[in-house]
């Protein structure tokens, strides 16, 4: 077996020549231009990386992009204004807040100030909770492209068994009430979880979002299964170890070039949605 490559770069590549058409489209008949804002606090480079590939995206597509970077001391009730600011501003469709913030910021209470309109990252708890009852929501940037991978690569997910390893609030989590929603019996492991290996050798879909490089063993891993990587970690090493996967797993993300690219694309996929609504909005409310 031969593992088909669920290749993140080129899906999220294509996607966006649908997106820079759908900009245009919208544009021309009227409507508003996409605009994201994101918010940066602090100088940790790897936060300022991720913030300017959103940024270069948006370009790429041709949405507006507002760039607020705050000075590491920001106070939450500073944050918290700045938000405010932006969820009264008409011209702004999308709201990021780069994670993580400065540890003294209650990144919750922060999160949780984005307006569910303007939640393009899906991270406030009221979306979390919409979406997890399947009610319309934008979801959780990461898990929304993971599934939206799996989708374009026709992967069975109904009555299959996955195993998503990490329960953060904007990754594992998400993704185990992604992958319910979509029927899949889903199983959540974290770092109180006793007999990782046994439980992710039972799984058809394995994800890996634990934060340590190949903390998940191939040797875990059952033939056959699909395996998704969210981690990224210098070297191009992921949070799940590849050793001899590609010969006998079904389906697996690269690292570079599989989750990233595609939450990139559905922050930029869930603006320009919000974009959409709020142009009808509009209209209605002219009419
Ligand atoms: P996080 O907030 O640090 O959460 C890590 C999760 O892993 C926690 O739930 C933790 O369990 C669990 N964990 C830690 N050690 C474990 C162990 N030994 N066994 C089992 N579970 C363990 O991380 P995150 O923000 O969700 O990110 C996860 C990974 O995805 C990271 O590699 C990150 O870089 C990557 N990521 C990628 C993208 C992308 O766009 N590609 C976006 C976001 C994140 P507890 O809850 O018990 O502490």
């Amino acid at each position: 077996m031969s593992a088909v490559i669920l290749d993140g770069k080129a899906l999220a590549k294509s996607r966006e020549q649908q997106l820079q058409a759908a900009v245009r489209n919208l544009q021309d008949s009227g409507g508003l231009q996409p605009v994201l804002a994101t918010i940066l606090v602090g100088d940790d480079p790897s936060s300022a990386t991720y913030v300017q590939m959103k940024i270069n995206a948006c370009g790429r597509v041709g949405m507006g992009s507002r760039c607020i970077n705050l000075p590491a001391t920001t106070t939450t009730e500073e944050l918290l204004t700045t938000i405010d600011q932006l969820n009264q501003d008409s011209d702004v469709c999308g709201i990021l807040l780069q994670h993580p913030v400065p540890e003294h910021i209650d990144e919750r209470l922060c999160f949780d100030a984005i307006a569910i309109d303007k939640d393009v990252d899906g991270v406030t708890t009221q979306g979390f909770g919409l979406m997890a009852m399947g009610e319309q929501a934008f979801g959780s940037a990461t898990p929304a492209g993971i599934m939206t991978l799996l989708k374009h690569y026709d992967i069975q997910l109904s009555g299959k068994h996955a195993v998503v390893l990490g329960r953060s609030a904007i990754l594992g989590k998400p993704m185990a009430a992604m992958l319910l929603n979509a029927n899949a019996t889903v199983t959540i492991c974290h770092s109180r979880t006793e007999n990782l290996a046994e439980l992710v050798a039972q799984a058809d879909i394995v994800v890996g979002a634990v934060g340590k490089p190949e903390l998940i063993k191939a040797a875990w891993i059952k033939d056959g299964a699909v395996v998704v990587d969210a981690g990224y970690h210098a070297g191009g090493v992921g949070d799940i170890e590849k050793t001899g996967l590609e010969k006998r797993v079904a389906a697996l993300t690269p690292v570079p070039g599989g989750v990233g690219p595609m939450t990139i694309n559905a922050l930029i996929s869930q603006t320009l949605q919000s974009a959409e609504q709020k142009g009808i909005l509009k209209a209605s409310l002219a009419g």
